[in-house]
């Protein structure tokens, strides 16, 4: 059986087909209709129904949506999106079933990236938390199978809670100072540096310096980064009683050796040492799209 899933980024959306055994079938992308929801659903719902129309065997009224947060996932309901300012209370539930024949079911994109994740696992574990770095950070958790999601979907919004105490940066978001987002992220990375050298610095440019030890500042600044990201996975292992953890999005993928310090700082620090903590960084590349595959079962 194919499912039609959606990945509503902030600058672009994909409408896939997925297999059972989670491979993309075909998919269509488009640029985010970043300050019109309407017609950003009228195009999902057009692309899904093409899809309906060219292939057998499509589960004919299933929508598996990934959205960016916050939202009330439970209804499709637009919170306050910090790059999709326009979506804020759109009702996306309500929009679908009223234009389309399709049942909508949405889901955080950290939220679907771990359920495939979960099932690509080599190893079956019980429980598993996921933590994505990229331009943002986010992580989700399953237990026994199932997504723990929270009440409106929104588990795990960890971005915004306080990593370093001593931190002089205000972030612009939660107006603290020191929250996960503003130390370890991308644009985390990206700021540091730039501040560091008084330059615009991507951060790619600052790894590849770190790689390189050509700068001594920037050295000390990402292994600052590193020693916050050992901590938090050390916090979450307490926090869940948990030894498995994946990690994903664009700054786990760069060269910096994430999994043996965060194994090797849990191995030091962690109290409960029953079992080692494994670290794996992920193989999948499209893992929020596939994730969607088994939401509307969830
Ligand atoms: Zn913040």
């Amino acid at each position: 059986m194919l499912k039609i899933c959606v990945d509503i980024g902030g600058t672009k959306t994909i409408v896939g087909l997925i297999s059972q055994d989670l491979e993309v079938v075909a998919y269509q992308k488009f640029t985010t209709y970043s300050d019109n929801p309407e017609k950003e659903f009228a195009e999902i719902v057009r692309v899904a129904q093409e899809y309906v129309q060219q292939y057998d065997d499509v589960a004919t009224t299933t929508l598996n949506i990934a959205m960016p947060g916050p939202c009330d996932y439970s209804k499709g309901i637009f919170i306050n999106l910090p790059n999709l300012q326009q979506y804020n209370g759109f009702h996306a539930g309500d929009y679908i079933t009223e234009h389309s024949g399709f049942q909508p079911y949405f889901v955080n994109d950290t939220n679907a990236a771990i359920l495939a994740e979960y099932r690509h696992l080599q190893t079956p574990v019980e429980d598993l938390i996921y933590l994505t770095i990229s331009t943002g950070v986010g992580m989700a958790y399953v237990r026994n199978g199932k997504l723990v999601a929270g009440s409106e979907g929104n588990f795990g919004e960890i971005g915004h809670t306080i990593l370093k105490s001593d931190s002089a940066y205000q972030c612009p978001v939660c107006k603290q100072y020191g929250c996960v987002e503003n130390e370890i992220s991308g644009v985390a990375i990206s700021r540091k540096a730039s501040e560091i050298l008084q330059k615009p610095v991507s951060t790619q440019e600052a790894i590849a310096m770190y790689n390189n030890d050509s700068n001594a500042t920037i050295t000390e600044m990402i292994e600052e980064v590193l020693l916050l990201t050992q901590q938090l996975c050390t916090n979450l292992f307490s926090i869940f009683n948990c030894h498995n953890i994946v990690l994903g999005g664009g700054v786990i993928q760069s060269t910096l050796p994430y999994k043996a310090r965060i194994e090797g700082y849990a191995a030091t620090h962690q109290l409960i040492q029953t079992q080692p903590f494994k670290v794996k960084i992920s193989e999948l590349e499209s893992n929020v799209l596939t994730g969607l595959y088994d939401i509307d079962t969830q």
